[in-house]
C-alpha cells in the first residue's frame, strides 16, 4: 500500500473537503511555479528524463495499489485500470524516455539562397507555467500523459484534475520519487472554480481535457488574456463496418470500443454502421456477446465491464436510451441498472435509431450500442460525417484500399482500420479532435511540442557587408532586384550561375552612396 492516506481514499469521501481556492491561494501557485521554472531552466533535460525514469519505475512497482485506488474512485472493473490506465501511462512514459531528446533538441533548418552566408536554427523553449486541466475518466492516464510531456517539455505544471476523482495524495506521492519532479509539479484541488482562479493568474497555455460545455467556457475566460488553450473534448465515434469482414472479430472489436471503461471514453464507440448485407447477422452476434459479459468493479481482473463514475453521467446514460426507445428504437439487452447495484448500467444493444435521437446527436459516455445499417460507401461515409462532433474512428474492411480511402475521408481526428481505440495505443501518433471534438493534439511529437514555443535564430557571421535591402534604395538597386525574382522562379537551367552574377552586382550596388 502506498500510504495511510491513500488506502482510506474513496469516491464517496474524500480525505479532506475539496475547497475552491481563493485567488490569494492561486497568486501563490503561481509564484511557487514561477520559481520553480526558473529553476528548471537552470536544469538539463537529462535531469528531467532521469525523474521520468524513477517515476516509470515506481509506477510499475507501484501498480496493484494504484489500481486500487483508481478502482475505488472510477468503479471501474480491474482490467480497464491496469491496461488502459497503468499501462498506457508506461508507454507514453517510455515513448518520452527513448524520444523527447531528439525531438526537442536546437534544429538546424535550410536558409535559402537569397541569404547566402547565413545560418537557422529553430529553438524549442518551455512555455512557463503550463495549466493542465483533467476529466474523471481516465484519471490516472490523462492526467499523468499530459502532465509528464508538460514537465518533459521544460515547463512547471499546474495539475487540476477532477472533482470527481481526485485520488487524493496519489499525484503527490508519485512525483514526490523525484525532487526537481516534486519541486515542479503542483497538485490543486477543487471544482471548476478552482481552475477559473488558476486561468486568472495567466498561465502560459491551458491545455484542458472534458467536455465541449466547459471547454467553451475555458475559452472565453482565455480570450480575455490570450492565452493559448488546447481543447480536447468530448465524441460521438463511429464504426464503420463494412460485408466482407470477420464477423467475430469485427463485433467483438466494436463490443469492446463500445464498452470498456463502461462506456466513459471520450473515443467509445458511439455510433455503429454496419452494411446492409451483414447486419442482421452482426446485431444477432453482438446480443449474444453483451448478453455474456461480466460487471463488476473490485473485481480481481475477473470482470469485463465496471460501473459508472458519475450519479449525473447515469442519468444522461438511461434518459438517452429511454427518449430513443420512447421514439421508436428497440432495445435489444440492457437498457436499466443491475438490479442489486444501481451503479452498474446494463451494457445496451439497440436498433431503430432515428438521426434525430438524442443517442445520436449527444455524447452518451456509457455502455450504450446503436447499430445501425448502410448500404454503400458513399452513405456509410456521410452518415459518419453527419456527426456534428469529430474524435476517432474505426474503419473494419478486407478490402484495405478501401478502409484506407474511407479513413482518409472521415470527419475526425484519429482513425484505427480493423480495429479499435488503438491509435491512442502508440504514442507516437497524436490524439485530438476537430470540430465538437476540440483541436489541438496530445502525444506524440506534435504534442510534445505543443507544450513549447519555437525561437527561430538566424545567424549571420560576415560583420562587413552591406545588405542589399538595406537603405538606400536606388533605381539600380530595384532593377537589380527585379533582375534577381525573374530569374530566380524561372526554369532557366543556368538560373543559379545567373543569381550568382545578379547578387555580386547587388553587393557592389550596397556599397555604394546613394
Ligand atoms: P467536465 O468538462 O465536466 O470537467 C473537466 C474538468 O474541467 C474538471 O476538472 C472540472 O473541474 C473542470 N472545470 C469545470 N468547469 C470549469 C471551468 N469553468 N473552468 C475550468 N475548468 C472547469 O468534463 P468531465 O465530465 O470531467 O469529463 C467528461 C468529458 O471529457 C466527456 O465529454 C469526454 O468525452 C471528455 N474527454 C475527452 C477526452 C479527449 O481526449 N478528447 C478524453 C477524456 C475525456
Amino acid at each position: 500500500m502506498l500510504d495511510n492516506q491513500l488506502e482510506s481514499s474513496s469516491l464517496a469521501q474524500p480525505l479532506e473537503p475539496l475547497l475552491d481556492l481563493s485567488s490569494r491561494q492561486a497568486a501563490d501557485i503561481f509564484a511557487r511555479a514561477g520559481r520553480a521554472q526558473s529553476n528548471l531552466s537552470k536544469l538539463t533535460l537529462d535531469i528531467r528524463l532521469a525523474g521520468l525514469r524513477k517515476l516509470l519505475d515506481y509506477v510499475v512497482e507501484n501498480r496493484d495499489d494504484i489500481i486500487d485506488v483508481l478502482c475505488r474512485e472510477t468503479r471501474k472493473c480491474r482490467t480497464d485500470a491496469l491496461v488502459s490506465e497503468v499501462l498506457g501511462v508506461l508507454d507514453n512514459f517510455e515513448w518520452l524516455l527513448k524520444n523527447a531528446r531528439k525531438i526537442l533538441r536546437e534544429k538546424r533548418v535550410s536558409t535559402p539562397i537569397t541569404l547566402l552566408g547565413k545560418r537557422s536554427r529553430i529553438v524549442h523553449e518551455p512555455l512557463g507555467t503550463v495549466l493542465i486541466i483533467a476529466p474523471w475518466n481516465y484519471p490516472l492516464h490523462i492526467g499523468l500523459t499530459s502532465i509528464l510531456a508538460a514537465y518533459v517539455a521544460g515547463n512547471a505544471v499546474i495539475f487540476k484534475p477532477s472533482e470527481l476523482t481526485p485520488m487524493q495524495g496519489l499525484f503527490e506521492k508519485l512525483f514526490a520519487v523525484d525532487p526537481v519532479m516534486a519541486d515542479s509539479i503542483q497538485v490543486v484541488y477543487g471544482t471548476g472554480k478552482s481552475a477559473e482562479q488558476l486561468i486568472e493568474q495567466k498561465p502560459a497555455k491551458v491545455f484542458f481535457t472534458g467536455s465541449a460545455r466547459t471547454g467553451r467556457k475555458i475559452l472565453h475566460q482565455c480570450a480575455e488574456h490570450l492565452i493559448p488553450v488546447d481543447l480536447e473534448l468530448g465524441g460521438k465515434d463511429q464504426a464503420i463496418v463494412f460485408d466482407d469482414v470477420n464477423l467475430e472479430r469485427s463485433v467483438k472489436g466494436v463490443i469492446w470500443g463500445a464498452l470498456t471503461n463502461a462506456g466513459q471514453s471520450c473515443s467509445s464507440v458511439e455510433r455503429v454502421y454496419v452494411q446492409s448485407g451483414i447486419y442482421e447477422q452482426f446485431v444477432a452476434l453482438a446480443q449474444q456477446e453483451i448478453e455474456k459479459l461480466v460487471l463488476n468493479s473490485g473485481d480481481a481482473g475477473n470482470a469485463d465491464v465496471g460501473g459508472m463514475t458519475a450519479d449525473f453521467q447515469l442519468d444522461i446514460v438511461h434518459r438517452q436510451v429511454i427518449d430513443a426507445q420512447a421514439k421508436g428504437a428497440r432495445i435489444l439487452t440492457g437498457g436499466a441498472t443491475l438490479l442489486d447495484n444501481e451503479l452498474f448500467y446494463r451494457p445496451t444493444l439497440i436498433t431503430g435509431i432515428e438521426d434525430d435521437m438524442a443517442l445520436m446527436t449527444q455524447e452518451t459516455f456509457g455502455p450504450v450500442v446503436p447499430i445501425l445499417p448502410f448500404n454503400t460507401e458513399d452513405e456509410g461515409v456521410d452518415c459518419c460525417n453527419a456527426s456534428a462532433f469529430g474524435l476517432s474512428a474505426s474503419v473494419w474492411s478486407k478490402n484495405l484500399a478501401r478502409a484506407n480511402r474511407v479513413a482518409r475521408r472521415l470527419e475526425c481526428g484519429a482513425v484505427s482500420i480493423n480495429n479499435v481505440m488503438l491509435t491512442e495505443g502508440n504514442p507516437a501518433l497524436p490524439f485530438g479532435g476537430t470540430k465538437l471534438s476540440g483541436y489541438g493534439r496530445q502525444k506524440g511529437e506534435e504534442g510534445l511540442l505543443g507544450y513549447t514555443r519555437s525561437k527561430s535564430i538566424l545567424i549571420d557571421k560576415d560583420s562587413q557587408k552591406l545588405e542589399p535591402n538595406w537603405y538606400p534604395y536606388t533605381r539600380s538597386k530595384y532593377l537589380a532586384f527585379d533582375q534577381l525574382i525573374k530569374t530566380m522562379f524561372s526554369h532557366n537551367p543556368l538560373k543559379l550561375l545567373k543569381m550568382a552574377i545578379i547578387g555580386l552586382k547587388l553587393e557592389t550596388i550596397a556599397k555604394r552612396p546613394r
